[in-house]
């Protein structure tokens, strides 16, 4: 089945957006990890019509039941990857829709809200951002293909780090995941190398050279993939070609959509000043309101 969109991420942002496609009659699905950035609030008190004090995650149950109650399903999982594929209906409106990878299953759609609030994860590493853009990078399908045999490295221990992994394997399989003092990751490729180390360092001269762990000992890569926790807003929008501006989504102020057809971003991955419940909320009307009004205009 093909959805109208799949929101990414339950909280204010995507939750308010799947509120105004479900009451358009549009065929959605929700997916979120976990209860976001809200989760972590303990009281909030300066929400419209919150007359008593209600903990981040009552408000969170609160947005979700009041979703499930109009029949949208909401699934809990961790998106991977999004990617373009050819739609094989010729007859379709949409030659190309949307493949959204999760931990657990893949899901297609025409349009993608990328509602996943922001959690950016640098690794706070000597030399990690000096090097960004010097071999170091955030994304194996954008950049993997400047690495073809050479020696590389992806940083982090979960999920997120095996499908990068995976998008790095077609160029190289000379691939090391640095869990960075973390447990280690059980690879599905038995042929790549784990270590546990703890990094200190990455160092080179105009490009990333080596990287030196606290025990004094170093590797030599030619490029290091940053992959630690899961995948970000951020992570999504480049890997699709969105315009990013420092670690934010660029969207169209109108109706919310990126500079990729079909893909729309709401909430505090976003960036700008606020990050603030109304704000999500805000951002999120707007964006399901801007996938109505593309989806109907498409049909
Ligand atoms: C400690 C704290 C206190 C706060 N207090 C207040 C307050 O009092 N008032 C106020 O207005 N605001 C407050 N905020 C800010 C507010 O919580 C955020 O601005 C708001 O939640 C942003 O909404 P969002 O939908 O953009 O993102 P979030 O609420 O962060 O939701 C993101 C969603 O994306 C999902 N997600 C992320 N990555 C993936 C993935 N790879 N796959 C699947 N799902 C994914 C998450 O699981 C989550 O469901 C507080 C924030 C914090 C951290």
């Amino acid at each position: 089945m093909i959805y109208d969109s799949i929101v990414i991420g339950k909280g204010p942002a995507g939750i308010q957006a799947a509120l105004y496609m479900k009451r358009a009659n549009l065929n959605i699905l929700v997916i979120g990890k976990d209860g976001g950035s809200l989760e972590k609030a303990d009281k909030i008190e300066n929400f419209y019509g919150q007359e008593n004090v209600i903990s981040g995650k009552d408000l969170v149950e609160k947005g979700i039941t009041q979703i499930k109650k109009l029949g949208v399903e909401v699934i809990t999982d961790e998106v991977v990857s999004i990617e373009f594929i050819e739609n094989e209906d010729s007859n379709a409106k949409f030659d190309f829709i949307f493949k959204v990878k999760t931990l657990k299953a893949e899901y297609v759609s025409k349009t993608v809200l990328i509602s996943t609030g922001v959690n950016r994860k640098t690794p706070l590493i000597a030399g990690i951002k000096e090097f960004e853009g010097k071999g170091v990078s955030y994304c194996a399908i954008c950049d993997g293909f400047f690495y073809r045999d050479k020696e590389v490295a992806v940083i982090g221990n979960g999920n997120y780090a095996i499908s990068e992994v995976e998008a790095l394997l077609p160029v190289t399989n000379k691939i090391t995941v640095l869990t960075n003092g973390k447990s280690e990751l059980l690879m599905r490729d038995k042929d790549i190398k784990c270590n546990p180390k703890e990094i200190s360092s990455v160092e080179g001269d105009k490009k990333v050279e080596k990287i030196v762990f606290k025990d004094n000992t170093e590797m030599y890569v030619s490029g290091i993939f940053i992959a630690e926790g899961s995948a970000s807003s951020v992570d999504f929008a480049r890997k699709l070609g969105a315009e990013i501006h420092n670690n934010s989504i660029i969207v169209n102020d109108k109706d919310m959509q990126t500079s990729v057809d079909g893909l729309f971003a709401a909430g505090d991955c976003t960036g700008g000043e606020i990050y603030q419940i109304s704000k999500a909320v805000y951002e999120g009307m707007k964006a399901g309101l801007g996938i109505v009004k593309y989806i109907k205009s498409n049909k």
